[in-house]
C-alpha cells in the first residue's frame, strides 16, 4: 500500500563525486601565481578522491563514531590506547599517502605551496583528522635542534605509509607527532607551566630527563611522540617525549580522559599525566618557548589554510543548494539579495585562500633558501599572526551565513549527513588553538617593532596602489599608523586592517577585476554582515568565477 502523502520536490541533491580541485578557480589562480610549476595532476587526483561520495562517507562515520579511550585492559592493566572507527584510519592513510605531513621538508622549492593547496582540499572532506597530520608536518623545524632524534625520526615523519600500530618507532612504516604545551593553569601563558623535568643522564639522543606533571590538552594522543614544555633547572625547555622508549618499554604517559568537544569529533584530544616519563632535550634549556614555537608557527599556517578550506566547502554547499532551490518563483541563485550574499561569501572565501597561500609561499621561499632580499622572511613573520587572526576569526561568521543559505536544512545534521552543521562546529577551533585571536594580535605588535616590517609591508602592498581609491585611502592611513601603534588595545584593529590590505593586494594580482573591485568597495568600511556589496559590483561575474 502506498503511504505517500505528497511528492518530494524542490529539495537540492547531495554535493558528491565532484573534483574539489578542478572546480576551484580561486585556488588554481593563486597556485599559478605563487608556484607556476605545481603538479596539477597530483592535485586533481587528490581533488577527485576527497570529493568522492566514498570519502565523504568515511568523513561522516569518523565523526559519527568518535574515538574511545581504552585506559585499561580487561585484566586491569593500564594500556592508555585510543580506539578509532576504521574510517578514521582510511582518512589518515589518504592524508599521508598524499604527502600532507613531513614530505615538503625534503623536497624542492614550491613543495610547501603545493602541500598547502593539498591541505586545503583535504579539509573540504574532513578537517579533524588533519590535527595530527598538521603537527607531524610542523614539527620538523623545531626537531632539527636535536639532530640525533631528527635523523632517526624524520624518515618516518615523511613516509607516505600510515601505520596505526602501537610499536617502537624503528618498527613502524610511518610516524606521527603531536605537541603538549597547555596546562590547566595556562595555555596562552605557557610560562605558568608547572610540569617538571629532572636531568637523568646523556645517551645517543642527548640530554635525557624524567618528566612529571600534566597537560590539559594533548591532541592525538596516539601519535608516536610529542614535543612538550617542562621546567628544567635551566628554565622552561622543549623536550621530545616518545610514547614508546627506544628499548621497547612503554613511556609513563597516562591518558586521563578524552575531551568532549563542540566539534572536531573524529580527532581525539586528551588530558594526560606524566609520571617520571623519559624525554630528551630539544634546543637549549630555558629556550623552550621559542623552540616549540618553531612548530607552533607552522601549525598556525595550517589553521589559516584549514579555515580557508572549510570556507570553500561551505561556499560550495551554499552555491549548490541555491542553484537548485526555488523560492518566490525563481531559483535562489537568481534572487538579487541572495546573489549579493553568495557573491560576498565567494569574495571572502577567495580572499582567505589567497592570504593563506601567500603565507605558504613565504614559508616555502625561506625554507628553499630563495630569499636573498629577506623580504619573504619579514613577510613570513608578519603574515603568520595576520593570517591566523583574520581568516580564523572570519570562519564562524562565514559558516553561519553559508548555513543560512540552506535555510532550515543547513541547521539539521541527520547523523552527520548535513555537513554544514559539522563545518559550523569545527570553525571556532582554528581560532582558539595554536594561539587565540588576542595572542595573534599581540604577536603582530611585537613583529612590527622590527624596523624592517614597515618597509616589507609597503613593498608588499605596492601592486594594488592606485587601483582603487578605497584601497589607497586605507593603505595610506594604515601604513602611517603601523610604526606608531604600540597600544595593545589597538592590536586587533591593526591586524584586521593589514589582513584586508594584504588580501586586496593579492586579489588584485591573481583574481578577477570584479572580485578585486567588490572587495575594495565593501571591506574597508564594513566587514560585519555578509551581503552588503554595493549595487553595480558585477555579482554575476563573481558568482560565475566561484
Ligand atoms: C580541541 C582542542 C585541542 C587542543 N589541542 C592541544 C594540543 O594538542 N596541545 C596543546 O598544547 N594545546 C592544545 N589545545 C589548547 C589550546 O592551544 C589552548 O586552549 C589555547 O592556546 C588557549 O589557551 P587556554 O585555553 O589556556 O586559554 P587562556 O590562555 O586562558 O586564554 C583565554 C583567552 O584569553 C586571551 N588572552 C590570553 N592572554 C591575553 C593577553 N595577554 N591579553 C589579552 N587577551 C589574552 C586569549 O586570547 C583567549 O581568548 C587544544 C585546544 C582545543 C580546544
Amino acid at each position: 500500500m502506498s503511504r505517500a502523502t505528497h511528492t518530494v520536490f524542490n529539495q537540492s541533491t547531495p554535493l558528491a563525486d565532484v573534483n574539489l580541485f578542478s572546480g576551484n578557480r580561486a585556488l588554481a589562480d593563486a597556485l599559478h601565481f605563487h608556484d607556476a610549476g605545481f603538479n596539477s595532476a597530483r592535485l586533481a587526483a587528490l581533488g577527485a578522491e576527497m570529493g568522492s561520495a566514498v570519502m565523504q562517507q568515511h568523513a561522516r562515520l569518523a565523526n559519527a563514531f568518535p574515538p574511545q579511550l581504552k585506559s585499561h585492559d580487561r585484566f586491569g592493566r593500564r594500556i592508555d590506547q585510543v580506539e578509532f572507527h576504521p574510517s578514521y584510519h582510511v582518512l589518515m592513510s589518504a592524508a599521508l599517502r598524499h604527502g600532507l605531513h613531513g614530505t615538503p621538508w625534503s623536497a624542492g622549492a614550491g613543495a610547501h605551496v603545493e602541500r598547502a593547496a593539498a591541505f586545503l582540499l583535504f579539509t573540504e572532506c574532513e578537517p579533524s583528522v588533519l590535527c595530527p597530520v598538521s603537527m607531524s608536518y610542523a614539527v620538523t623545524p623545531a626537531l632539527r635542534a636535536n639532530m640525533a632524534i631528527h635523523s632517526d625520526w624524520f624518515p618516518g615523519l615523511a613516509s607516505r605509509s600510515y601505520d596505526e600500530r602501537f610499536l617502537p618507532f624503528d618498527r613502524k612504516n610511518g610516524l606521527t607527532m603531536g605537541m603538549g604545551m597547555t596546562e590547566k593553569q595556562g595555555g596562552s601563558d605557557v610560562r605558568a607551566n608547572t610540569t617538571r623535568a629532572e636531568f637523568d643522564g646523556d645517551d645517543a639522543w642527548g640530554r635525557r630527563y624524567r618528566v612529571t606533571g600534566h597537560k590539559w590538552f594533548l591532541s592525538a594522543p596516539m601519535c608516536d611522540a610529542f614535543l612538550i614544555l617542562a621546567q628544567t633547572s635551566g628554565g622552561l625547555s622543549c623536550l621530545f617525549l616518545p610514547r614508546i622508549l627506544p628499548d621497547g618499554t612503554v613511556n609513563a604517559l597516562a591518558i586521563q580522559r578524552l575531551k568532549h568537544k563542540l566539534g572536531n569529533h573524529a580527532n581525539a584530544s586528551s588530558e594526560v599525566e606524566f609520571e617520571a616519563a623519559s624525554a630528551w632535550l630539544v634546543g637549549d634549556e630555558g629556550r623552550g618557548v621559542a623552540q616549540i614555537l618553531a612548530m607552533g608557527a607552522i601549525t598556525r599556517l595550517d589553521c589559516a589554510l584549514g579555515t580557508a578550506g572549510l570556507m570553500r566547502h561551505a561556499l560550495s554547499l551554499a552555491l549548490h543548494h541555491a542553484r537548485q532551490r526555488e523560492a518566490f518563483g525563481k531559483r535562489l541563485v537568481e534572487q538579487p539579495l541572495m546573489k549579493n550574499v553568495l557573491a560576498d561569501l565567494a569574495i571572502e572565501s577567495e580572499a582567505a585562500t589567497a592570504l593563506a597561500l601567500r603565507l605558504a609561499r613565504a614559508v616555502d621561499r625561506c625554507e628553499a633558501g630563495q630569499d636573498a632580499s629577506g623580504h619573504e622572511a619579514a613577510m613570513r613573520r608578519l603574515l603568520t599572526p595576520i593570517a591566523k587572526f583574520w581568516i580564523c576569526k572570519r570562519g564562524s561568521h562565514f559558516a553561519q551565513e553559508a548555513m543560512e543559505c540552506l535555510g532550515g536544512n543547513g541547521y539539521v545534521e541527520e547523523q552527520g549527513e548535513g555537513v554544514m552543521a559539522r563545518i559550523y562546529r569545527e570553525m571556532p577551533l582554528n581560532s582558539i588553538w595554536e594561539g587565540a585571536g588576542n595572542i595573534m594580535a599581540l604577536d603582530l605588535l611585537r613583529t612590527l617593532r622590527d624596523p624592517a616590517a614597515g618597509a616589507a609591508l609597503e613593498h608588499e602592498l605596492e601592486p594594488a596602489r592606485q587601483a582603487h581609491p578605497a584601497f589607497d585611502r586605507r593603505r595610506d592611513l594604515v601604513l602611517r599608523a603601523v610604526g606608531g601603534i604600540t597600544e595593545e588595545v589597538e592590536a586587533r584593529r591593526l591586524a584586521r586592517d593589514l589582513a584586508l590590505l594584504l588580501q586586496a593586494t593579492l586579489l588584485r594580482q591573481h583574481s578577477s577585476d570584479a572580485v578585486f573591485a567588490a572587495f575594495c568597495a565593501s571591506r574597508f568600511d564594513t566587514a560585519d554582515v555578509f551581503g552588503l556589496l554595493p549595487a553595480g559590483v558585477g555579482l554575476d561575474a563573481i558568482l560565475e568565477r566561484a
